[in-house]
């Protein structure tokens, strides 16, 4: 899921105040920015507090089963369209993308209201780990699931590198090396001893990225 955290609160009011904005509709995120506690119905409703607070009205708001998906977002601006259209802006409780997704939907001016970290995994309610920088050319094959592109503060593919101690991180000296990591579990799973990785192909990673699974697999 995509983490994120709340935007600096001055930046927010800057941001607002820039347009002279009076009143605001707040659309948050039932996904990744629920689980985040960032963007889900709690915190929308502690934003619309803190709008009104400052003498701002709230036209209305709601939480946007899947803010980056273009449809549902369309639908969901159509179903709060009179709030919307009351409103100066729009405030976004969803990553990046889902920002982008309503400033697509609606035609006030849209901005954020969290900043996007990282794809994380959940580690457990409210702990979030970043494992995986989608670099379209995965090793975890070779690196017995760890990933030394994210994991490895370096991000060297083959490791470990000369600051190593004990098998501790030189970078991240609270955590064992990555590349500790990887070989103990390749010995452990008998897989050790296979060479090194190739160079990687950064050509994988051109932004943007795009997928077209109706035709021919890329729409960049
Ligand atoms: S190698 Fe690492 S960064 Fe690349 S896709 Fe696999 S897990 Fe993600
Ligand atoms: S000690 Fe290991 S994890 Fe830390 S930077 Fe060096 S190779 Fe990467």
């Amino acid at each position: 899921m995509i983490i994120t955290r709340p935007r600096d609160w001055e930046r927010i009011e800057d941001n607002l105040a820039s347009i002279g904005a009076r009143s605001v509709f707040i659309m948050g995120c039932g996904q990744c920015a629920t689980v985040a506690h960032t963007g889900g119905e709690t915190e929308v409703a502690e934003v619309a507090a803190r709008l009104e607070a400052l003498g701002l009205e709230v036209t209305g708001w709601t939480v946007g089963e899947v803010t980056c998906h273009l449809g549902g977002t369309k639908l969901e601006s159509r179903k709060h369209g009179g709030d919307i259209e009351a409103a100066d802006a729009v405030l976004v409780l969803a990553c990046g993308a889902g920002v982008q997704t309503v400033a697509d939907s609606v035609t006030k001016p849209v901005f954020p209201g969290l900043e996007s970290l990282f794809l994380g995994n959940v580690i457990r309610n409210g702990i979030f780990e970043e494992r995986c920088l989608m670099c379209g050319e995965c090793v975890l094959d070779k690196t017995a699931g760890i990933c030394p592109v994210t994991t490895c503060p370096k991000g060297l593919l083959n490791g470990p590198c000369g600051g190593m101690w004990e098998g501790m991180c030189e970078v991240l000296t609270d955590r064992e090396c990555t590349h500790v990591r990887i070989r103990r579990r390749l010995t452990e799973q008998h897989r050790a001893g296979k060479g090194t990785l190739a160079p990687k192909d950064f050509s994988k990673t051109l932004k943007p990225g795009g997928v077209n699974i109706r035709g021919h697999g890329d729409s960049r």
